[in-house]
């Protein structure tokens, strides 16, 4: 046994997070041994919490704290409008450039065959709802530039064309300071095909 049970187990606990290694894991525990008592249970307290009381929100299926979640309850915001993204904190993302002030929808993930994730799996159905029944004007699919992004942007405009939304994408560039042998292709088709006149 290298440490006491206690201390084994908060260690075993702690590595199960993601990014966490066994050192880590170590480093943590010991640093936890050392701090004031209530600094300890403010932070096993605070985990519990969030764990209990943080739901879905019924409509948009962001993180919230009762029925629905801070963004679909701000009468300001434009329910028209409605930004599709993979996972809540790509909202925390959006939300950090400052420029929408609409709604969003929260997939669940993105469509990826190899890891058996099909639009059944996410919210679609969903979303498609919304769209007829909150009278939803535009649909920014904000899905991450990657393949099964794509994949999943593109399904989701099929579905969205018919029924008379406009559905659009994020234009996503190549990432300033780097150098074009370096990007992907998916990031680099887009860029060519969202070029703009100099
Ligand atoms: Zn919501």
């Amino acid at each position: 046994m290298l440490y006491t049970p206690s201390i084994a187990r908060l260690v075993e606990e702690l590595s199960k997070l993601p990014g966490i290694g066994p050192k880590t894991a170590q480093r943590l525990a010991f640093h936890l041994l050392k701090v004031p008592p209530e600094d300890a249970r403010s932070l096993a307290e605070a985990i519990v919490e969030a764990r209990e009381k943080v739901t879905f929100c019924s409509r948009c299926f962001n993180f919230a704290q009762g029925e629905i979640c801070e963004f679909c309850a701000d009468a300001r915001r434009d329910p028209t409008l409605v930004c599709v993204v993979e996972r809540p904190q790509d909202i925390v993302a959006v939300e950090r450039t400052g420029e929408f002030r609409g709604l969003y929808h929260v997939l669940g993930g993105a469509i990826s065959p190899i890891d058996g994730i099909g639009p059944e799996e996410l919210r679609v159905r969903e979303l498609l709802e919304r769209v007829r029944k909150d009278g939803v004007r535009e649909v920014i699919i904000a899905t991450n530039p990657r393949v099964e992004g794509e994949a999943t942007a593109m399904y989701l405009a099929n579905l969205l064309k018919p029924l008379g939304v406009r559905a659009t994408r994020i234009a996503s560039g190549l990432p300033v300071g780097g150098d074009l042998e370096y990007a992907d292709e998916v990031t680099l088709g887009r860029a060519l095909k969202g070029r703009l006149e100099l």
